[in-house]
């Protein structure tokens, strides 16, 4: 078999070191880097599914304790879930969307009070915050991570401010410490989603979803590690602690032996078939991470020397996908680039989400509860002054590519990425001239 030309080496990254670097664009009818697909989180390929969870499972069934209120393994997922973030409460639920409108309800806000959010996020991030009748206020995300901008949040505070919601998106950590110093300064909660960012280290090198005072994370099918479904929150507030586990199960306070409902609460209780593949999961996640991030290392590696393309922060990113972030001007617009290196038979799309969550139908046409549009106001989706710019550049813009990543890449897998990044780059200048 014949080497593989290291392409993170610059002098290796000619046509005469892989042929397939002087070929025509896929797009415009040349051979595609590759025809085999890539491992993906929607199968086996991608996921590290094995005998562990066959077994976890087939022991709940065969107990036939099934609801966690009655078996064991769904407690022992949460224990094992807090020790590994070293905080003090994890309450599992059915759903990322579900751990988040744990944290939100944890919180407590009136109706009409504010929550400041992200508009580049799964609607997952703000679809509680309207359950519970509050108001998501949309601020500006920077236009290098995606993340929320501390200065836009800062603008958007109002006197009914009472939590942030931040992302970190993709797994790259968004400024958590400065928000976290931004919400203690007014009196805010921040509320950190986690769904993508399992193994995120901040800017001072701590576990994502322990800087806020929650953290919430997902157990869907396409993140670091699944259950299908299924969702996480911690926190070390034994209040903040109480009042979401109580949410998850009819604030029915079962530790007392009292049937009595302390406040309006839902049944968001994860099941112990799902704990049981969480839990065999989570042992393998160190391992998904540092494998990502690997590889995810040596695309940008790969990269790097090109002119109007930028990669995320390698320090702390835990590599959910792996955004490109382009130069409209020099490159192109990634809405030229995702089908060229989809016909490269490379995963990728344009701006990650088809509009920012603020332009939405559930906020342009107010569709909540009945015909009320409440608690959102007639003027719909609410946005800091002067809107979201970089949001829009980068979801509508085209200035972000996103190129799906797996923990199952091999180092050819990701030589296929950079070979088809690179002849899509040299041919950039066709999508800028037209
Ligand atoms: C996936 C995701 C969610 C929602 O999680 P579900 O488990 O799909 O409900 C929320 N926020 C972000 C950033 C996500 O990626």
């Amino acid at each position: 078999m014949p080497s593989t030309p290291d392409l993170t080496d610059p002098a290796a990254r000619t046509s005469s070191a892989d042929p397939r670097l002087g070929d025509r664009l896929a797009l415009h009818g040349g051979p595609p880097v590759r025809v085999d697909p890539l491992p993906s989180t929607s199968d086996a390929a991608g996921r590290r599914i094995g005998e562990e969870e066959i077994a976890a499972v087939t022991d709940v069934l065969r107990s036939g304790r099934l609801n966690s209120t009655v078996g064991p393994v769904t407690r022992a997922l949460e224990a094992a879930f807090a020790e590994r973030y070293g905080v003090a409460h994890a309450v599992a639920s059915s759903s990322g969307t579900a751990a988040l409108h744990l944290a939100v309800a944890a919180v407590d806000p009136d109706p009409g009070d504010e929550i400041i959010v992200t508009g580049l996020s799964d609607a997952g991030t703000v679809l509680p915050i309207l359950a519970q009748n509050a108001v998501p206020v949309f601020a500006d995300v920077d236009p290098d991570t995606g993340n929320l901008d501390p200065e836009s949040v800062r603008a958007a505070i109002t006197g009914r401010t009472r939590a942030i919601l931040v992302v970190h998106l993709f797994g790259v950590a968004a400024p958590v410490e400065r928000l976290r110093a931004l919400a203690d300064d007014h009196g805010l909660v921040l509320i950190e989603d986690c769904a993508q960012a399992y193994g995120t280290l901040t800017e001072t090198g701590r576990p994502a979803g322990t800087v806020g005072r929650l953290g919430c994370f997902s157990l869907q099918q396409s993140k670091h590690i699944t259950a299908g479904d299924g969702g996480l929150t911690i926190t070390d507030d034994p209040e903040l602690g109480r009042r979401a586990r109580l949410f998850a199960d009819k604030a029915w306070p079962r530790d007392t032996g009292e049937r009595q409902h302390l406040f309006l609460g839902l049944n968001y209780r994860m099941t112990e078939l799902q704990a049981a593949v969480a839990g065999a999961q989570l042992p393998k996640l160190s391992g998904v991470v540092a494998d990502r991030k690997r590889t995810a290392e040596r695309l940008v590696g790969g990269v790097a020397d090109l002119s109007g393309v930028a990669t995320a922060p390698v320090k702390g990113t835990s590599w959910w996908q792996f955004p490109l972030l382009l130069d409209v001007e020099r490159v192109g617009s990634a809405f030229d680039w995702a089908p060229a290196l989809r016909a490269e038979g490379i995963g990728a799309n344009p701006g990650y989400l088809a509009r920012p969550l603020y332009a939405n139908e559930l906020f342009i046409r107010r569709r909540t509860y009945g015909a009320s549009g409440f608690p959102l106001p007639a003027a719909g989706a609410v946005l800091v002054e002067g809107g979201c710019p970089q949001t829009d550049r980068l979801v509508t813009g085209g200035r972000l590519l996103v190129i799906g990543w797996n923990e199952n890449y091999t180092d050819s897998d990701v030589d296929d990425h950079i070979v088809a990044v690179r002849k899509v780059h040299a041919a950039s200048g066709t999508f800028v001239s037209d």
